[in-house]
């Protein structure tokens, strides 16, 4: 029994959506199969699923074979041609749980600074701030070397048992892990990818036709991990590139499990302890204690890795990206490090380890001494009140930004909900967050950037063509624009959460007129929508970000568009200057204080003012108490930082009222 279908499921068989095709090919008895462009895969296997890169469109066909094959081709054919497959409401509740607890923090890396390193110490990638020096806790799992031997045919069956012993006792830690209270909302989506892999078909049946053959499991295993590693990481996908580290990371549990080991655990990390580890697996990540670790040291990892996104969520200096030299800090006993500079000591000398002790110190008493900032109201000398909000993108950071003093959210950047899950948030699930941040915030208002993606950062569930330059292509709104099913049901969930509180939503990268009016008539339609469903909405005021030379240019006709502008220096400062952000090698151009970017600032502060609309900055130089005061005299009123930041940039505001 076969049929043919074209594939309608949005985001393709990829990642959520082949797992929920998985498991509805195993409900059923037969043999069943999917064959694309004439390769036939198993059907019920989300590794060689995935592998077979089915996206929408495109033409399969299903083959069963059994008692039950034809019940079991309808319901996958319907299946391949329900939109929407995939993402259920349940999903909708799940998704939000992990993105409550998601550690996430700007993707976008700062410009890593050039500071050399100490005498005798290590340069690396500063990918979280802060300054620690503490005890070294070094985190390096000894490689698994297996047993060179052959099994006969009765010790094959035996070692078999027991490889499917080893297999449930992963399988029952992990369900463990997933049941804890403990572990962190983003976390789990982690941990249940790395379950749905250590149930797979091929893995699992690869490595037992192995062991049949007659080798023994552990080598097995490794050698069956590491086939399917390299084919994923061999394909032109960066979201499947990634499922390489978690295949192996099962493959290691499984092959610690057939030798009654147990891994090398974080659990144990000393208070306030540096960790030092070449690379840390998304596994060990997510059942780390990450309240005691003083520091991360690692030889993989750059500025948006997972590693330095939790990182800085958690408030940890980091530095990564060492490479092999994270070797030489195996054997330190102490460890200094500066997250700003990206640099790392072993064993400072006693004036290394003072002058990092003496900066900890300044920080602290700066920090102590902005406290009183923290809820002031910061006026312009005229009496006009300065917002001074946060930049955040969780939910999880609402908190922290509340205790900082943020007069409302300035920048909400939306991708980190699209970027650190297995398949795209529901509108459902949207429209929760965008709520739940309103109402945290309310009276004050909060920014919602609709999603600002490109080709250079995966998202499960959206296809990005090979691009030559990411950063000039189909990123933002143009994006969006051209994948209205992306697109409306994250406007339609801005609509329903503005009823909770003050809801603005502001457009990125946007370099042309048309893109704002298409935007407004698909909130347009988005409104009409759901008054014909009779789903409560509020209409909320847009704005845009001001980050691309066009946008500065057109501002006056801009600003008769929209309600507000939100200066994005990042980008501004890069595409002003012709200068790549993430490019080290030209950071000394990417500055938002030259002369060129300066001017486009107040060309863009002066088309908003003559307008009447507000005109805000969400960029890091908002931040600067060096440029504060020449932003306020162009008339903006609005600066949106990192929490932790806004104390000093109120002093500041409230010195220059002073004077
Ligand atoms: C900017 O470009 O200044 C900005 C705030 O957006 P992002 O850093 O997320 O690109
Ligand atoms: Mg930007």
């Amino acid at each position: 029994m076969e049929r043919s279908t074209i594939v309608r499921v949005h985001e393709g068989l990829h990642a959520r959506p082949a797992t929920r095709f998985v498991r509805l090919a195993k409900s059923f008895e037969s043999e069943v199969e999917i064959v694309k462009a004439g390769k036939a895969v198993s059907a019920k296997s989300s590794v060689k699923l995935m592998l077979l890169g089915v996206k929408e469109n495109q033409e399969v066909t299903v083959r069963a074979n059994g008692a039950d094959a034809v019940e079991a081709v309808e319901a996958l054919i319907g299946y391949l041609e329900n939109p929407r497959a995939g993402l259920d409401e349940d999903d909708a509740t799940s998704e939000h749980k992990e993105m409550n607890g998601e550690a996430a923090k700007p993707v976008v890396a700062t410009t890593p600074m050039q500071v050399a390193a100490p005498a005798g110490g290590l340069r690396g990638v500063a990918a979280s701030e802060g300054v620690a020096v503490g005890q070294a806790f070094a985190h390096f799992p000894p490689e698994i070397r297996p047993q060179a031997r052959t099994l006969s045919p009765e010790e094959a069956e035996a070692e078999i048992v027991r490889f499917g012993h080893a297999v449930k006792v992963v399988q029952a830690r992990m369900d463990k892990a997933l049941a804890s209270e403990g572990l962190a909302g983003g976390d789990r989506g982690i941990v249940a990818a790395l379950r749905d892999l250590a149930a797979d078909d091929t893995l699992i049946g690869d490595a037992e036709a192995m062991i049949r053959s007659g080798s023994d499991a552990v080598a097995a295993v490794i050698a069956t991990a590491a086939k399917l590693a390299a084919e994923f990481g061999s394909v032109d996908d960066p979201y499947l590139n990634a499922r390489a580290d978690d295949v192996q990371a099962v493959g290691r549990q499984i092959c610690l499990a057939l030798l009654g080991q147990d891994d090398v655990s974080l659990e144990d990390i000393p208070q306030g302890a540096i960790l030092i580890a070449d690379d840390i697996g998304a596994w060990d990540l997510s059942r780390a204690p990450l309240k005691r670790i003083g520091g991360i040291v690692c030889g993989h990892g750059g500025a948006t890795s997972h590693i330095a996104i939790i990182a800085r969520s958690h408030g940890i200096p980091a530095v990564l990206g060492l490479g092999a030299r994270v070797s030489e800090l195996r054997t330190a006993k102490e460890i200094a490090l500066d997250g700003n500079g990206g640099t790392v000591v072993a064993d400072p000398a006693d004036a290394v380890k003072a002058e990092h002790l003496s900066r900890i110190e300044e920080a602290a008493k700066e920090r102590h001494a902005l406290d009183v900032f923290k809820d002031v109201t910061p006026k312009r000398a005229d009496g006009t009140v300065i917002e001074v909000a946060a930049n955040i993108g969780s939910l999880e950071e609402i908190e922290a930004a509340l205790a900082a003093g943020a007069m409302g959210v300035g920048l909400f950047r939306t991708e980190l909900l699209f970027m650190r899950h297995m398949h795209l948030p529901s509108e459902d699930m949207q429209a929760e967050t965008y709520a739940a941040l309103a109402r945290a915030f309310a009276p004050h208002p909060v920014i919602v950037r609709t999603l600002d993606i490109g080709g250079d950062k995966p998202v499960a569930g959206i296809e990005f063509p090979e691009e030559e330059n990411p950063f000039l292509g189909w990123r933002g709104i143009r994006m969006c624009l051209d994948r209205p099913d992306i697109f409306k049901p994250q406007l339609r969930a801005l609509l329903r959460a503005a009823v909770h509180g003050n809801v603005k939503v502001m457009l990125p990268m946007v370099s042309d007129i048309a893109e704002v009016r298409r935007a407004r008539a698909l909130i347009d339609e988005c409104a009409a929508e759901l008054a014909r469903d009779g789903v409560p909405f509020a209409r909320f005021q847009l704005g845009v970000m001001i980050e691309t030379p066009a946008a500065v240019l057109i501002a006056p006709a801009l600003a008769r568009e929209v309600s507000f502008f939100s200066i994005g220096t990042n980008d501004l400062t890069q595409y002003v200057m012709a200068a790549d952000r993430l490019n080290p090698t030209v950071g000394a151009l990417n500055d938002v204080a030259n002369p060129a970017v300066m001017v486009a600032i107040a060309m863009t502060a002066k088309a908003g003012v003559e307008a009447g609309i507000m005109v805000g900055m969400c960029g890091e130089a908002a931040a600067r108490p060096d440029l504060i005061p020449e932003f306020l005299r162009m008339g903006l009123t609005e600066l949106s930082m990192s929490p932790a930041s806004i104390s000093r940039a109120k002093k500041r505001i409230v010195e220059l009222g002073k004077a």
